[in-house]
């Protein structure tokens, strides 16, 4: 997994990296039974190379926890791994380019459940087996208090499908 984080922090398949300070590749447990994918890095994760460490990713965090989901035991990461210029939305060729990262990430760490946080996340791989459960953007629902509560509701869900997972 070291070695794969390098190739992406040295990847040159499409132009983002010419504006990025730092690649992000997804981080957590290489065993988590739980992985959340979202779109791709902001400001602060770019700052940081670091996945969801900015305003919605504490908020995401502070959600998770709420409903006893520690950030610590799952896996985050993004389609894209590179912040895009004024964080446009990636263009399909950058997300193309960038998708066989996600894809290896998938398979290295074989979650049990994947969570895609945001219409965004519509590229993500499906395989067989994997349970997969579309919740809002975490940057949504900071903003739109229904929003919020959906959100709410979503994650509450996700915590019931890891309680089953477990049982
Ligand atoms: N939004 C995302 O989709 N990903 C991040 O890493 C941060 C914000």
């Amino acid at each position: 997994m070291e070695e794969f984080s390098h190739q992406i922090y040295g990847c040159r398949k499409c132009r983002l990296w010419e504006g990025a300070k730092h690649a992000v590749p997804g981080e957590g447990p290489l065993d988590a039974k739980v992985m959340f994918v979202g779109q791709n890095p902001g400001a602060d994760e770019d700052e940081l190379g670091r996945p969801f460490v900015g305003r919605a990713g504490k908020y995401l965090t502070k959600t998770l926890n709420e409903y006893g989901i520690r950030r610590e035991d799952v896996f985050i990461t993004n389609i894209v791994k590179h912040v895009s210029p004024q964080n446009r939305k990636p263009f399909d060729d950058e997300v193309r380019a960038c998708l066989p990262y996600l894809t290896a990430e998938i398979n290295f760490i074989k979650p049990k459940i994947i969570v895609l946080l945001g219409a965004s996340a519509k590229e993500t791989l499906r395989i067989d087996g994997v349970e997969y459960i579309q919740v809002i953007h975490p940057s949504a629902a900071m903003r739109f208090t229904k929003m919020r509560e959906k959100f709410r509701q979503q994650i509450g869900e996700v915590a019931k499908q890891i309680a089953a997972m477990q049982t």
